[in-house]
């Protein structure tokens, strides 16, 4: 077993090549955007996921591009503190990164025969013990295993599991970037603002920058307001604490990129044959514990352990996935837990969701604790 089809170079993908050829696979990724890219955000790799980039030898240089964390705080929206969590008490550090930063990381390490652009992948057909994989653009590969790295509305997983759409959560959420740092920002914090049905937070990148995301509750598909997206943040939060709508409006309109946030109910099998998936298409999860790419990352390194254990990728496939479905299913369900806190709009509820996060701080510590101690 050597030839492994992989279908999506994003966070998952380029991860998977890059960790199945460092054990001497030969990984193809087909990836049906032209270039590689990621989107203009960041995303804090917690001490789960610098565990994998220290097995793939790219911690240092992801420390290099990165800025390492050490405090995720929860506030009101006027900026009362409701939870101060230390994140940095691991072997390993926390490095808040640029996503292209990170993607660029995984990429440069794959040789460049191992990834072809701008193919879009329609089906598979198995031919004894191994498949051929279909594109649209007429091309026809062959391989003795496939591993659906194709997010969200993953083809290979509908393939597995049927067409079904991902569930919307009524979160649109607004991603920006910034080299203006506000005077209120701690070192090696993330700050996390939590208001009615919205929250806004904000984290240090490598090289200066400055991440910043919000999230409001609305219906699926909304389009930007008339006046744009900067100018509509501004409303949305003009009297929350004074360095949100200075963030804002320190970012070029440009920058700033709006997604809905949908998941999926946890389901099996991911597996079926010599055929699998990871990363989004196994489990996307809404981003409130920050862990969908560092779950990816997870994932890429496990299911490359198991098929250097065992060379037959339909045993090692099911190994990965009893490895990986019960710890990626309970961060799906907390991710969940965590969107309904701030769905929350009634200001009583408001207050108590407050109240309450300030008596379980300790309870909210250990979890997150729990969470980032996991070593794949
Ligand atoms: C607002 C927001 C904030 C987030 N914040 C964080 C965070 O702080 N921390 C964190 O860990 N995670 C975060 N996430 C989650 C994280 O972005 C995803 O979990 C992660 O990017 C998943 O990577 P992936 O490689 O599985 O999927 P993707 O990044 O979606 O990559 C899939 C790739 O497959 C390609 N593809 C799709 N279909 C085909 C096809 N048919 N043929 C060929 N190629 C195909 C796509 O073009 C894409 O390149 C956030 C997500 C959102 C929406």
């Amino acid at each position: 077993m050597k030839q492994v089809i992989v279908i999506g170079g994003g966070i998952g993908g380029a991860a998977t090549a890059l960790a199945l050829d460092r054990a001497g696979f030969e990984p193809v990724v087909y990836e049906r955007t032209q270039t590689l890219r990621e989107v203009g955000a960041g995303v804090a790799l917690w001490a789960n996921a610098t565990h994998i980039m220290k097995q793939l030898d790219l911690l240092d240089a992801a420390i290099q591009v990165g800025y390492l964390t050490t405090n995720y705080q929860f506030l009101s929206q006027k900026g009362r503190e409701l939870v101060n969590i230390a994140v940095d008490g691991f072997e390993l550090p926390v490095v808040a990164i640029h996503r292209a930063e990170l993607h660029q990381l995984l990429w440069r390490n794959v040789p460049s025969e191992k990834f072809y652009l701008g193919e879009t992948f329609e089906h598979f057909e198995r031919q004894g013990d191994r498949l051929n994989a279909y594109f649209r653009s007429g091309l026809q590969v062959e391989g003795d295993a496939l591993i659906g790295a194709d997010g969200l509305r993953s083809r290979v997983r509908s393939a597995l599991l049927g067409d079904v759409p991902p569930t919307y959560r009524n979160f649109k959420t607004w991603r920006g970037l910034t080299n203006h740092v506000p005077d209120a920002y701690r070192q090696g914090y993330i700050h996390e603002f939590l208001g009615g049905g919205k929250g806004f937070g904000y984290m240090m990148l490598g090289k200066g920058k400055m991440y910043w995301y919000a999230a409001v509750t609305a219906p699926e598909s909304q389009p930007d307001a008339t006046i744009g997206r900067q100018k509509e943040l501004e409303q949305i939060f003009q009297d929350w604490f004074p360095a949100i709508p200075e963030l804002i409006m320190a970012t070029d309109e440009t920058h700033i990129l709006t997604t809905d946030l949908y998941d999926r109910p946890p389901a099996k099998p991911w597996s079926q044959g010599n055929v699998t998936i990871l990363g989004d298409a196994a489990h996307p999860m809404l981003p409130t514990m920050g862990q969908g790419a560092c779950t990816a990352l997870e994932d890429a390194y496990v299911i490359t352990k198991c098929l250097k254990e065992n060379p037959d990728p339909i045993a090692a496939f099911q190994h990965y996935e009893a490895l990986r479905f019960p710890r990626t299913k309970a961060i799906v369900e907390q991710s969940l837990q965590s969107g309904k806190m701030g769905k929350l709009k009634n200001p009583l509820a408001v207050g108590l969701r407050n109240t309450f996060m300030k008596v379980m701080s300790s309870a909210m510590s250990n979890s997150f604790h729990a969470l980032h101690a996991y070593r794949a």
